[in-house]
C-alpha cells in the first residue's frame, strides 16, 4: 500500500478575495507583506467575479518535474511536497510552462522561481483565511492509518445505487475492528445483508438483529455480562433514524441516561426507506413521504424533525457528535473520540445521510447532497462532551444558499416559496441554539483560563 498525503483544498464560494492568505504566505516565506513572495494567488472573490486559485497542487504526477531539464524539482515521498533545489535549478522556466494550476511561477524580487512547500504541514496561509475558504485536508491520513485494515464487510452490496450508508459501515468497522458485537436493528442496513440473506451474513464480525425496540437495552446487557467476566469488547449499534428517534428511542434514551458502555451510530435518511419511504419523527418540513404526501390538500410533511442529535445532548453522554461523509476526516476525527468515551459512558454519533432512492436524488449526486447540507448549515457538524462542551468542529460562516442543497432533491420539489422560507427559518433557529450551547462553552474555558 503507498502513501497518500495531505493537501489543500480550495472552497471558492467561501472566498471574498480579502487576500489574508496571500499576505501571511509572503511573511512566511520571506518575513515581508510584499505580495510578490506568497506561493499563492488568488484572483477574483469580489464585484461578482468567482474566486481562482493559483496554487502547487503538489500533483502525484508532477509535470513540473518531468519539464525540469536539471533535475531541480523531485516529489518528496515523505511529505508529499514537490521540493525545488535552487543549487541546481538553471532558471529555464520550463517547470512554469508545464505546471496547468499556475503553481510555480517567477518570483522577479528573488530572480528565480519559487513554490509552495506546505509550511512542512502547518500551512500559514489556511489558517490566515477568515472565511474557511481553504482547508488543509487530511484525509490522506485516514488512508495511511487504516487503509491495510481488514475491511469487515464483504465485497458486493444489496443497497441502492448511489447509498453512502456502504461507506458509513466499511470506514466504521474498519476503524472499530474485529472486537466488537454489532447490533443493526430493521432498516435499510440489514436490508443490505450484514445480518444476512439465505443463512449468509455480509458482515465479518458478530453481529445480530434485535428489535426497533430494544437495540441499546440488548447492547447493554451484553456489555454489562462481556464486563463481568472480564473482557473489554465495544458495543456498537448501526440504526435508522426510526430505529433511534422514534420507536427505539426508549431503550437509546435509557441506555444514554445510564451511560451504558455502548457507541450508538443513527445513520440519518430522515425517514423508513426500506418498507416505502415513509415518514419518521426525523423527517424535515415539507418533505414528500409516502405518509406525507403531495397533492391538491397536502404539500408534504406538515411539522419540522424533532432535532435527535440536540435530544441526545441533553442526556449529558459521554460525547454526542453529528457527521457526514462528505467531510470523512471529520467523521474518523468523532469515530475515536465516540470509541473512547464508550470506555466509561455513551457515545452517539448522528450521521446525516441523504438517501437517493427515497429522497430523489441521482445516485451521483449523493455525497453532493452531504456536502451541501453542511454548507448551507441545514445539517451543521459539532461535537459535545460533558468536560469541553459543545463547539462545531466545520463552522460555515458563510453558507450558501438553502436552495442549492434541496434543489437537489425530488423530495422538496413541490415546495412553495412560504414553505421554502419556513425550512430556512428551521434552520436558522437550530443554528442559534447551537451558537448559544457553543458561546455557554466559550464562556466557561475564557472564565478558567
Ligand atoms: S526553472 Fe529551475 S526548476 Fe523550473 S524547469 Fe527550469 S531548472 Fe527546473
Ligand atoms: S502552504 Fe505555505 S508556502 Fe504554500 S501557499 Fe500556503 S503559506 Fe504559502
Amino acid at each position: 500500500m503507498g502513501i497518500s498525503h495531505s493537501t489543500i483544498a480550495f472552497h471558492a464560494q467561501h472566498c471574498d478575495g480579502c487576500g489574508d492568505c496571500m499576505s501571511a504566505c509572503a511573511q512566511a516565506k520571506s518575513g515581508t507583506a510584499d505580495l510578490v513572495h506568497s506561493r499563492l494567488q488568488i484572483i477574483g472573490g469580489s464585484a461578482g467575479i468567482p474566486a481562482e486559485l493559483a496554487i502547487c497542487r503538489q500533483c502525484g504526477d508532477p509535470k513540473c518535474v518531468m519539464n525540469c531539464p536539471a533535475a531541480a524539482l523531485a516529489k518528496n515521498d515523505d511529505n508529499g511536497v514537490i521540493d525545488w533545489d535552487g543549487s541546481l535549478c538553471v532558471n529555464c522556466l520550463l517547470c512554469t510552462v508545464g505546471c496547468v494550476y499556475a503553481g510555480i511561477s517567477h518570483n522577479a524580487a528573488l530572480g528565480h522561481v519559487a513554490k509552495c512547500d506546505l509550511c512542512d504541514g502547518d500551512p500559514a496561509c489556511v489558517k490566515a483565511c477568515p472565511h474557511g475558504a481553504l482547508e488543509f485536508n487530511r484525509t490522506a491520513e485516514i488512508y495511511n492509518q487504516y487503509g491495510a485494515e481488514e475491511d469487515l464487510f464483504v465485497a458486493g452490496l444489496s443497497a441502492c445505487q448511489g447509498c453512502n450508508s456502504e461507506l458509513m459501515i466499511r470506514h466504521s468497522l474498519r476503524r472499530i475492528g474485529d472486537n466488537v458485537v454489532v447490533a443493526a436493528p430493521p432498516g435499510c442496513i440489514p436490508g443490505m445483508g450484514t445480518v444476512g440473506y439465505n443463512g449468509r451474513t455480509g458482515a465479518k464480525v458478530p453481529i445480530f438483529h434485535p428489535l426497533l425496540t430494544n437495540t441499546a437495552s440488548m447492547l447493554a446487557g451484553i456489555k454489562r455480562q462481556y464486563n463481568r467476566v472480564g473482557r473489554d469488547v465495544t458495543m456498537v449499534a448501526l440504526a435508522g433514524d426510526g430505529g433511534a428517534g422514534d420507536v427505539g428511542f426508549q431503550s437509546l434514551s435509557g441506555a444514554a441516561e445510564r451511560g451504558e458502555q455502548i457507541l450508538f451510530i443513527v445513520v440519518d435518511n430522515e425517514g423508513y426507506m426500506n418498507t416505502g419511504m415513509q415518514s419518521s419523527g426525523c423527517t424535515s418540513f415539507g418533505s414528500w413521504t409516502s405518509t406525507t404526501p403531495v397533492g391538491s390538500s397536502a404539500k408534504g410533511k406538515p411539522t419540522d424533525s424533532k432535532n435527535l442529535p440536540l435530544i441526545m445532548m441533553m442526556h449529558n453522554c459521554a460525547y454526542v457528535a453529528t457527521a457526514s461523509l462528505a467531510f470523512m476526516d471529520d467523521y474518523y476525527d468523532k469515530l475515536n473520540k465516540a470509541l473512547a468515551a464508550t470506555q466509561h459512558g455513551f457515545a452517539y454519533l448522528h450521521i446525516y445521510s441523504p438517501c437517493p432512492t427515497g429522497w430523489r436524488i441521482p445516485a451521483e449526486k449523493t455525497i453532493e447532497a452531504c456536502r451541501k447540507g453542511v454548507e448551507t448549515n441545514f445539517a451543521p457538524l459539532w461535537e459535545f462532551a460533558p468536560e469541553t462542551g459543545l463547539r462545531f468542529t466545520h463552522p460555515i460562516d458563510k453558507p450558501l444558499a438553502l436552495a442549492s442543497y434541496i434543489g437537489l432533491m425530488g423530495k422538496y420539489r413541490h415546495l412553495e416559496a412560504h414553505q421554502t422560507e419556513h425550512l430556512q427559518k428551521v434552520v436558522d433557529e437550530r443554528l442559534r441554539v447551537l451558537r448559544g450551547f457553543q458561546r455557554v462553552t466559550d464562556d466557561a474555558s475564557h472564565q478558567a483560563s
